[in-house]
């Protein structure tokens, strides 16, 4: 762990919508979730936001449908027999174009989330050949810039939810020098198996950014606690996992058992919070918890003038 490399990390862009991050190029037609200027695939510069290719492409087909109209206009008005039929053609065309204009206008908004369902359902083996590229270029681009790197599996993880793409960003997590101030996730990487890298990264977050433990990842550690406590230091992220969950009394009272276990490992101040949570509600149902606290408390801290102002008579036996 003493080889990690300082890094900065840039923040992600937010969009409404996850597919908003999927580009299309306009020479080559292949798509990437990537940041870039050019296209991965030619080269070239032109990526266009899908959103903005669907709404290029409908604006063309109701030009195209304007045009039609123009087009019966002018043939009713050349067929006509007499200046007045042609009078009447010319009216009819205006009103049925100008009606057009109007419905088309309206129905823009629809027309455009209607185009993007279709490129999606058209272009799903170009949109997956295109991600398969982006992680491709992911990888190799990490073989000279990981932060680089990691930013690209990140915006390609948040289009496809995938263990092995979780498990690379992670590794990459792994051999950086990791920041409070950074912009990190914990939740979007979680796995449905163990990875002891993951252990890692979540103990690591106990130290540095606890509020990103939340529910989620108290299952994942519920589930995989004896594979994490056979890893080396494994008891220490247990412990800062607990002392994680020391922060809300809910999270106290869900996972009792599980801080029990660790609450002799805590360190003083963790320690600290625990004991107030549990001897400020003396009504709630700590289980054997509150037994454990009493006990820690008894044997390292009862002469502790910071446990002085909480009232050990208020802890439940
Ligand atoms: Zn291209």
């Amino acid at each position: 762990m003493d080889n990690k490399i300082p890094v900065q990390i840039k923040p992600t862009i937010k969009t409404k919508y996850v597919y908003e991050k999927l580009r299309i190029c306009n020479n080559c037609h292949r798509y990437t979730i990537l940041r870039e200027d050019n296209c991965t695939f030619c080269g070239k510069p032109g990526l266009l936001p899908l959103r903005e290719k669907a709404a290029a492409t409908v604006r063309r087909t109701m030009r195209n449908e304007r045009l039609a109209a123009i087009l019966i206009t002018l043939i009713s008005i050349f067929f006509g027999r007499s200046f007045q039929e042609m009078a009447i053609g010319l009216a009819g065309g205006v009103i049925l174009t100008g009606c057009l204009w109007f419905v088309q206008h309206r129905l823009l908004p629809r027309a455009v989330s209607r185009e993007i369902a279709r490129m999606f359902l058209h272009d799903r083996q170009r949109i997956a050949d295109g991600l398969i590229a982006n992680l491709d270029r992911a990888v190799e681009t990490g073989k000279e810039d990981k932060a680089r790197s990691y930013e690209m599996l990140r915006e390609i993880a948040a289009l496809v939810h995938d263990d092995t793409i979780r498990s690379l960003q992670i590794i990459l997590l792994q051999s950086f020098v990791l920041r409070k101030d950074m912009e990190l996730e914990l939740e979007p990487l979680l796995q449905s198996r163990f990875d002891p890298d993951l252990a890692r990264y979540i103990g690591e977050l106990a130290k540095i950014k606890r509020e990103l433990i939340k529910d989620r990842t108290f299952r994942y550690i519920l589930k995989y606690e004896h594979e994490i406590a056979s890893l080396e230091r494994g008891e220490d992220i247990l412990a800062g996992v607990a002392g994680a969950a020391v922060r809300l009394k809910r999270y106290v009272l869900s996972y009792s058992d599980f801080i029990s276990r660790y609450a002799r490992l805590l360190p003083k101040e963790r320690f600290l919070r625990l004991y107030r949570v549990i001897a400020t509600n003396p009504n709630e149902p700590w289980t054997s918890l509150a037994d454990e606290v009493y006990r820690i408390y008894n044997e390292k801290y009862q002469w502790d003038a910071d446990f002085q102002q909480i009232t050990p008579r208020s802890i439940s036996l």
